[in-house]
């Protein structure tokens, strides 16, 4: 194994520490095999395996709710539940009763639930994943295999997986992770948003990277993109005196985002919800630029109540009183499945499917409780509400949107530009609607036909292609204020490209706040615009940033 590593720098800092890799799935028990005779002996033993599994979730539970994640407790309690449920433990029962050793039973019990909920058609795929996890964790403690999932530790690790998923890190402590490297993911992928939301540095698509043994000490950074294995303790100082150089550089440039001519740039932040604002206020956000809300659906069977709805909004509104919130309303399908809302049916290609708007158009009376629900979160507030729709195409559409907000008493809508149809047609769009925030993650996936969730495709799934340039540019210059929202406005070179090309206020993970802060400081808006032009001209993403780059002295200053 080289003792370099190389991947995508998605979240920035150094982090040094052992590697705990996510354990693999647990095998499936063989079928045939016959226990020692005693059923009651072997029921027992299943029940006290599950009742154990049951107990380490709740207690997993209740950290993540002292950690400020109720919704990773009500995940993790919800699985408990499963764990205990009266109906598995008959399924059990009834299959050690005909011989079957009590890691079969619990398997094939559990394979009855697994059909019915996949039959039920309602449930999404996370729903059965749920449930397998508890499967397997069931089953590992019966036949004395690695716990899956994200390790127990009592020292501070370096997290490796091949991917992370948002459950898996529910539970996860920051002062635990030391840093992420994940074998797959892309720099939009669930592990670079969690990683960047919650100040850890990562690197992800990095190939080999559960080839790391368990326990080896690397040396993560995730502002370079490199794992180096056993390194030095002087690599180690002198990589954390290279960031602690960078932060305080950061801690220098304080207030409004602006360039250094004083062209005003507004610096938001992209929140899930109001257990994301305090990062929020603490690096400095002028508001919030996308409020995912879809995290308050998942994981649901129905969605939340209007009055579960109003309470969430309403804290994040409260938070901002001279400031903006642009809520994006829910954004389900594809890449973000949520339970009440299936695809209507099998779709070769979730990605290109029903998904964001097009499912609201579907499902009408979703969108509408969720904008009452707004509307209402925000009456009385001093804090200038934006609402936007994701995933729209064309100017039909972007019109469906407005009348609808505004007959929820919505005043300012506005459309998400991530689809090329929508930003090469932009004027007609900003005809219906009051502002636009490009997506780039998925404005790049679109341009570029690579699906964001598959790592091999990560360099095609980089905004700097020239491509997706040319296609910020109309957006940007059709009329109405225009935002970016997506992962490429926390690239402090390529913020200052966006703001070149014309965009007039950028949001991304907090953490990434201070930096592109200072980048923006250090330059003007004829070097942002220079830059741009340069970048455009540029045939490949990364003769791009090059070209970019050329044009933007003061990046160097910041160790970049
Ligand atoms: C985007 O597509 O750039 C975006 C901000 O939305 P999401 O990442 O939630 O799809
Ligand atoms: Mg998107």
């Amino acid at each position: 194994m080289p003792d370099v590593l190389r991947g995508a720098g998605v979240s920035p800092g150094v982090g040094a520490g052992p590697v705990r890799r996510v354990a693999g799935g647990v095998p499936e028990p063989p079928a045939g095999d016959r226990h020692g005779g005693d059923a009651a002996a072997e029921h027992g033993t299943a029940l006290a395996a599950l009742e154990a599994v049951a107990a380490d979730l709740e207690e997993r539970g209740e950290r993540a709710a002292l950690a400020g994640n109720r919704d990773g407790r009500d995940v993790l309690n919800a699985q408990a539940l499963m764990a205990r449920d009266p109906g598995l433990a008959g399924g059990v029962r009834a299959r050690v009763e005909e011989g079957v050793p009590a890691a079969r039973a619990v398997f094939e019990a559990f394979g009855v639930y697994r059909e019915m909920l996949a039959g039920a058609g309602e449930y999404m795929a996370a729903r059965v994943s749920d449930l397998d996890d508890v499967r397997d964790r069931a089953i590992a403690r019966l036949l004395g295999l690695p716990m899956p999932g994200v390790p127990e530790s009592d020292e501070p690790f370096v997290l490796v997986a091949r991917d992370l998923a948002p459950a898996d890190t529910a539970v996860l402590d920051p002062a635990r992770v030391v840093a992420f490297v994940t074998e797959e993911g892309g720099p939009t992928s669930h592990t670079a948003i969690i990683a960047r939301t919650m100040g850890v540095p990562a690197v992800v698509a990095v190939p080999g990277a559960t080839a790391i043994p368990d326990g080896t000490r690397v040396l993560v950074d995730g502002t370079a993109g490199t794992v180096r294995s056993e390194p030095s303790e002087e690599e180690v100082t002198v990589a954390r005196a290279a960031a602690a150089a960078r932060a305080s550089a950061l801690e220098e440039t304080t207030g409004p985002g602006a360039t250094r001519d004083g062209h005003a740039v507004p610096l938001l932040a992209n929140v899930g919800g109001p257990q994301d604002v305090e990062a929020a206020l603490v690096h400095g956000a002028e508001g919030v630029g996308l409020y995912r809300t879809e995290f308050l659906f998942l994981d649901r069977a129905a969605p939340p109540s209007g009055e579960e709805q109003e309470e969430a909004y309403r804290k994040v509104l409260e938070a901002f009183p001279a400031g903006r919130v642009v809520v994006r309303v829910l954004d389900a399908g594809a890449d973000k499945p949520l339970a009440f809302l299936p695809a209507p049916g099998e779709e070769p290609n979730p990605a290109l499917g029903e998904r964001g708007l097009r499912m609201l158009r579907r499902h009408p009376d979703v969108l509408a409780a969720q904008l009452t629900a707004l509307a209402r979160a925000a009456s009385g507030l001093t804090v200038k509400l934006r609402v936007m729709a994701p995933m729209v195409t064309d100017a039909v559409e972007a019109a469906w949107f407005a009348r609808a907000c505004r007959e929820a008493g919505i005043e300012h809508p506005g459309v998400m530009v991530e689809v090329p149809a929508a930003a090469l047609r932009a004027r007609d769009l900003a005809a219906e609607v009051e502002f636009f925030s490009i997506g780039t993650n998925d404005l790049t996936q679109y341009t570029c036909a690579a699906d964001r969730q598959v790592g091999a495709l990560a360099s095609l799934q980089d905004p700097w292609q020239p491509a997706v340039l040319d296609l910020v540019a109309p957006a940007a210059g059709a009329g109405v204020p225009c935002g970016v929202c997506g992962e490429a406005a926390a690239d402090p070179a390529l913020a200052c490209v966006l703001v070149g090309l014309g965009v007039t206020s950028l949001s991304m993970s907090a953490p990434s706040l201070p930096l592109v802060r200072a980048a923006l400081a250090r330059h003007t808006l004829a070097e942002c615009r220079r830059a741009a032009a340069a970048a455009r001209e540029a045939r490949t993403a990364g003769r791009a940033r090059e070209a970019a780059r050329a044009h933007l002295p003061g990046l160097a200053a910041l160790g970049l």
